[in-house]
Order: structure tokens, then C-alpha cells, then sequence
């Protein structure tokens, strides 16, 4: 039994699990990674009082940090969350764990490209990182699917390891931005194809081919060996979906103490209805999840609530 439980080892969850552990509760993060988005990236420059690091450097120190102070770490899905009584039952891909608070701090997720196949290769040339699997398609086909920032990013990285790198967006012109536009377009390894939708991923036990069709719904059947997703970030709901209030965008609805619709269940960092989705911002709700999850456990107990958290424990 846990008094609190974190879902999600991003920004969010690692420092929700450095201000939890600090007022002595026992923590347990469960996350599918560390770092979340943040580890995606090799340039951090707004992060206050670091210059410029890199994403998986960041959020290692996160982590180091909420282990320092008692926190632990079991890397895992969660797929249920469930209220039984007093406390909540929050069940894993291998696990089952108690807690009387729950932080949800489990971010976006990479958009499905809806295509047919998809979840057959996932994994298996299906990628949804270029930062992370583009290094495994040295020389060989690859495919970027998207219009944006990502999608012109990964299809530069990529042109750097792979042989060919297709570019497939459904619209007429790309939404990113136009030093990277230009880039992706004088690049001899990319090609470009506009107007059009990957309809299905095709292979054996590892992919071999997409189909894509246009907007006048001819089809083209192209060889590849890696089809990479970048088609932005989305919250995945369906695991709190009857348990918390969510907005029309799928975000869990939070008031200022990042309290949710439900008692003893808290929320942080992108997942939430908080406009803004950056470091800094879902460090401090983390902070401020668990704070709220103290004072709550506090207040069951017939004790004070939290204060804020400074100094040294010695
Ligand atoms: C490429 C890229 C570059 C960026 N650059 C910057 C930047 O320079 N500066 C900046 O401030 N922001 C940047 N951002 C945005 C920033 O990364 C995010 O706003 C922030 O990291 C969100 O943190 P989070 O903890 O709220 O969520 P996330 O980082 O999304 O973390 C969620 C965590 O939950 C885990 N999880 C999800 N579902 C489950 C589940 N069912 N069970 C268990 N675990 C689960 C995930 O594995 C992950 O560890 C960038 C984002 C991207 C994608």
C-alpha cells in the first residue's frame, strides 16, 4: 500500500515524486519510460538555471533527485485505475498496487496514423520517435508521415541515416517552419509527396511495404522498411475516462491546486487542461500535485495540510 502513486515519469510525475517522497510519503512512479517528451529532444534551452542540455540528461536528474529522497520507480503500463472504497486499485501490464492518492502525470502520446496494419508493425517498422528508432534504418527506406515541425525534423534526421526517406502529407504545403521547409526541399534523399494518406501498412513479420493514396484516391504501393509517425501528440484517456472530469480535447480538467473532479485523484503537466505544454510548467504542477495529494492524506488523517516545501531535512 503506497500513499501515493504516480503515473508517468515526465516532467510532471518526477516532480511530483521529488515533493512527495520530501514530505515522507511513500511514492511509487509507475511509467512506460523516463522523461516522457522531454527525453525526445537534444536541445533544452528554457529551462531556467540550465543553459542548454539535453532532454534525457534533464530528466535523469529529475529522477536522481526523487530517488535521493525515498521515491521508487517500476517501469510498467498502467491500464485501469479503479476507486474501491477508500483507496484506488491501480492495475499494470503485470502488476497490481494500492495507494491512497493518485498523480496523473502520464503526458501525450504520439498520435495513430489510423492506417490499416498499423498495430500489427507497431514496433516492427512502425515508429512513432525518429530520435529514438531512426538510428536502427542506417541505409535503409524509410517513410516520415506529417506536415509539421516533427515531421520535417524527423525526415531531416533520417536523410542523414537511411537511404531514402519518403515525406507523406496529406495536405498541399507543409505547416512547419520555412528554415526546415527549405532544408526538407533541397534535400536529394527526400521525396516529397503531398496530398496524400498512408492507407495501409503491408509486410510479412516485419514491414515491407505502404500503400498510399491520393486525394483522387489513386494508390501507390511503395517499398520501405521503417514508416515514421509525426503526426503530433494527443492524451490517451481511455484509462481515467469514467473516473475523472476530461474536456472535450481528452485533458483532464484541473483547478489551480491540480485537483480533479474526483477526490484523492490529482493531475499534472500536459495531460491536463493547462494551455501551455512545456518543462518548467509541468515541473510546477507536479509540484503543486503533490503538494495536494499531502495535504489531502494530511486531512483523511485528521492533520494539517501541506506548506510549502523548503529547506533540508537533515
Ligand atoms: C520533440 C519535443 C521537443 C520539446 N522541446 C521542449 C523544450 O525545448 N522546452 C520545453 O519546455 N518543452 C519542450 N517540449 C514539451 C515538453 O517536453 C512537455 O511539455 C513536457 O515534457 C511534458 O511533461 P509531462 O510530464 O507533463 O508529460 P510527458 O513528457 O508526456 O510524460 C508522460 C509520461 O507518462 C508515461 N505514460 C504515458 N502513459 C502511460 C501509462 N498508461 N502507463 C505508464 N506510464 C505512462 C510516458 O511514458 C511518460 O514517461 C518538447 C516536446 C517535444 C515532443
Amino acid at each position: 500500500m503506497y500513499d501515493v502513486i504516480i503515473i508517468g515519469a515526465g516532467a510532471a510525475g518526477t516532480t511530483a515524486a521529488i515533493y512527495a517522497a520530501r514530505r515522507a510519503l511513500k511514492t511509487l512512479v509507475i511509467s512506460k519510460d523516463i522523461g516522457g517528451q522531454a527525453a525526445l529532444t537534444s536541445h533544452i534551452e528554457n529551462y531556467p538555471g540550465v543553459d542548454l542540455t539535453g532532454g534525457i540528461d534533464l530528466m535523469m536528474k529529475f529522477k536522481t533527485q526523487a530517488e535521493k529522497f525515498g521515491a521508487t520507480f517500476v517501469f510498467d503500463q498502467v491500464n485501469e485505475v479503479k476507486k474501491e472504497g477508500d483507496k484506488f486499485l491501480i492495475k499494470t501490464s503485470h502488476e497490481g498496487y494500492e495507494s491512497t492518492a493518485v498523480i496523473l502525470a502520464f503526458g501525450l502520446t504520439p498520435r495513430d496514423l489510423g492506417a490499416a496494419g498499423e498495430d500489427k508493425f507497431r514496433g516492427r517498422g512502425v515508429s512513432y520517435c525518429a530520435t529514438c528508432d531512426g538510428p536502427l534504418y542506417k541505409n535503409k527506406i524509410t517513410a516520415v508521415v506529417g506536415g509539421g515541425n516533427s515531421a520535417l525534423d524527423a525526415a531531416l534526421l533520417l536523410a542523414k541515416i537511411a537511404s531514402q526517406v519518403y515525406l507523406i502529407h496529406r495536405g498541399e504545403a507543409f505547416r512547419g517552419e520555412e528554415i526546415l521547409i527549405s532544408q526538407v526541399k533541397a534535400n536529394e534523399k527526400i521525396e516529397i509527396i503531398f496530398n496524400s494518406e498512408v492507407k495501409e501498412v503491408k509486410g510479412d513479420k516485419i514491414i515491407g511495404s505502404i500503400i498510399v493514396k491520393d486525394k483522387q484516391n489513386a494508390e501507390r504501393e511503395i517499398k520501405v522498411n521503417g514508416v515514421f509517425v509525426e503526426i503530433g501528440h494527443e492524451v490517451k484517456a481511455d484509462l481515467i475516462r469514467n473516473l475523472v472530469k476530461l474536456n472535450e480535447k481528452n485533458e483532464i480538467v484541473i483547478n489551480a491546486n491540480c485537483e480533479t473532479s474526483e477526490p484523492g485523484i490529482f493531475a499534472a503537466g500536459d495531460v491536463t487542461d493547462m494551455v501551455y505544454k512545456q518543462i518548467v510548467i509541468s515541473a510546477g504542477e507536479g509540484a503543486k500535485a503533490a503538494l495536494s495529494a499531502y495535504s489531502y492524506i494530511q486531512k483523511k488523517s485528521g492533520k494539517g495540510a501541506a506548506g510549502i516545501d523548503w529547506g533540508t531535512k537533515k
